[in-house]
């Protein structure tokens, strides 16, 4: 027997159910005699919803019951899926996918209650921002797959660390956190964070191969370093920040790096516009030939003029433009400027190459080749005479886009150097897999290699190698004569360094040239005879025309190149 509401549904259903065999027994026996059936059909509908034929289908037929018992289980069946279902999307929202920690919502609501607790107990505790250190090139190197089995590894290991009241959480990437409840001192985190360090040193093995790591942590205490949620966040995060700087190490927060973040937000804010309206200036340092002493080679050298603070150092800005994602801006910016410049010297009859730094951004994006083949085509600069030059730890852990990227810029013609030789931690067997063509002995050796045995033994045995592997070889930090000779006896090609000369600003350039104790480098193309070359003065921001290397040859005004001086004493 069914009462009240029930009834009312299974009735109607059972009535919509039989309504159209209804309509169409009555059809059938004549009733509708003006043949109109749907507008009778729709007279019936309406008289079924307006409930004055319910009472006659309150006997429920078989057909009635079985078309509420079949509703009754598929709202039981539905209602159970739909718990299931919920209580995975709760798990999904709140937990991370992969490595099953607590996500980023999940973490802020666990600080959120351990502050209430912690407040109450008039206890502290610890929150603790953490981010791997070379997890990227392990990613960029074995891939994502590689990358996720790495995380999981490494989720568990973090998990096994903490007590069962504290909280490990991912908040995405490589970022992991921690809330280490009831600290009684500083001495109590310290602990933990050495255990973590130390789980994260242990290599982690991926497809057979160990791959070792660091972790870099920053550190706050409730409440000493904040009250909330949001100030606790952040200034971990500032902490984190400083422990990056110097990888695989903590933090503790104080103000001064706080102080130190905002001065930093607003230089790099102030460097991205910088970047953008093309403020920054190229200066130039030149290369010189160790045996006849011409002019071979510019390396083009960032420099930024702040408005306020002066010429800012790029040991200043290079590492900012790197950690805020402004270096590849910075670098196209540096070919851009430097090869319309050098380009409107070539045009004058000098034959010099240029060579500008690259990041590992650059060697990750397979567009760049085609980029700068570009810039070389707009300004007429023949891709023979640029050189880029790649440090040898970028080299080692780019490995795979490097060798591919090379090979696309070797292919248009364009040089690649080492640069910093010898300072890298790696065997130097990509010497032969990719195609470099020149190695820049790191300065510190160069500097030394009059004092130091050692150090003259490595200059001597690097350029040996260079020229058993056919590479040209040039040295860095050359601060005197002697130096010059030595490297000269032994081989070296080229020679760069405060003896040659300090970086020059562009403006300054040709008359550098022009005046300097070391030759220009004539080009010696027919179109260009040496007579013609730089012989009137051109500023050099001048639009190169058409891309033609003859177009731009500037009328000759005498007919011997620049005479030079023998004197070289300046010790800049
Ligand atoms: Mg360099």
């Amino acid at each position: 027997m069914l009462t009240g509401e029930a009834t009312r549904l299974a009735g109607s259903i059972h009535s919509l159910a039989l309504m159209p065999l209804q309509s169409m027994v009555q059809a059938q026996s004549g009733l509708w005699e003006d043949g109109n059936l749907l507008t009778a059909w729709f007279e019936s509908l309406n008289r079924h919803f307006m409930g004055s034929m319910l009472a006659s289908y309150i006997d429920f037929s078989m057909l009635g019951w079985l078309l509420f018992f079949f509703t009754l289980l598929v709202y039981v069946i539905s209602k159970d899926q739909w718990l299931r279902l919920r209580g995975e999307l709760q798990h999904f929202a709140l937990f991370d996918s992969l490595t099953n920690l607590p996500n980023r919502r999940l973490f802020e609501d666990r600080i959120q209650q351990a502050i209430k607790s912690t407040r109450r107990r008039e206890g502290k505790f610890a929150l603790i921002m953490a981010d791997l250190d070379r997890f990227k090139q392990i990613n960029d190197t074995l891939g994502h797959h590689a990358g996720d089995n790495l995380l999981t590894q490494v989720g568990m290991r973090l998990r096994n660390i903490v007590r069962g009241a504290d909280t490990v959480a991912r908040l995405g990437g490589d970022e992991f956190a921690f809330i280490i409840q009831d600290i009684e001192d500083y001495a109590g985190v310290e602990y933990v964070t050495d255990r973590i360090i130390q789980a994260i040193d242990e290599p982690v093995t991926i497809e057979g191969l160990p791959f070792s790591m660091g972790i870099s942590m920053g550190i706050v205490v409730y409440p000493d370093h904040g009250e909330d949620v949001e100030t606790l966040l952040r200034r971990a995060d500032i902490s984190l920040y400083r422990s990056k700087e110097r990888r695989n190490c903590y933090t503790f927060y104080d103000k001064d790096s706080d102080d130190y973040n905002r001065k930093n937000i607003e230089l790099q804010n102030e460097l991205r516009q910088a970047i953008k309206q093309g403020e920054l200036e190229v200066y130039y340092q030149p290369k010189v030939d160790c045996g006849s002493h011409h002019i071979k080679g510019l390396e083009a050298l960032a420099r930024w003029p702040h408005p306020e603070q002066g010429m800012i150092s790029p040991a200043v800005f290079i590492p900012l433009a790197k950690k805020n994602g402004l270096i590849k801006d910075l670098t196209m910016l540096m070919l851009q400027k430097s090869i319309e410049q050098i380009s409107d010297l070539y045009h004058q009859g000098i034959e010099v190459a240029l060579s500008v730094n690259i990041t590992e951004e650059n060697l990750e994006d397979t567009n760049f080749p085609d980029e700068v083949a570009y810039i070389l085509k707009r300004f007429g600069f023949p891709p023979r005479c640029l050189e880029l030059e790649i440090t040898e730890d970028v080299i080692i852990e780019n490995i795979q886009n490097a060798t591919l990227v090379t090979e696309k810029l070797h292919g248009l013609g364009i040089k690649i150097s080492i640069d910093d030789f010898g300072t890298g931690n790696s065997s130097i067997s990509y010497l032969k897999k990719l195609p470099i063509h020149t190695l820049k002995i790191d300065l510190s050796f160069i500097r030394e290699m009059n004092r130091n045995p050692d150090d003259a033994a490595i200059v001597k045995t690097t350029i040996l190698l260079s020229k058993s592997l056919g590479l040209s070889v040039v040295a860095e930090g050359v601060e005197d004569e002697l130096t010059l000779q030595k490297l000269n006896d032994w081989g070296c090609d080229l020679a760069q360094g405060f003896y040659v000369c300090k970086p020059v600003p562009n403006d300054t350039l040709v008359d550098w040239i022009k005046n300097s104790d070391w030759k220009p480098q004539y080009r010696t193309d027919q179109t260009f005879p040496p007579q013609q070359a730089l012989q009137q003065k051109t500023p050099l921001n001048t639009e190169p025309s058409a891309g033609t290397e003859t177009s731009a040859a500037p009328e000759p005004e005498a007919t011997n190149p620049p005479s030079l001086k023998v004197v070289r004493n300046q010790q800049k």
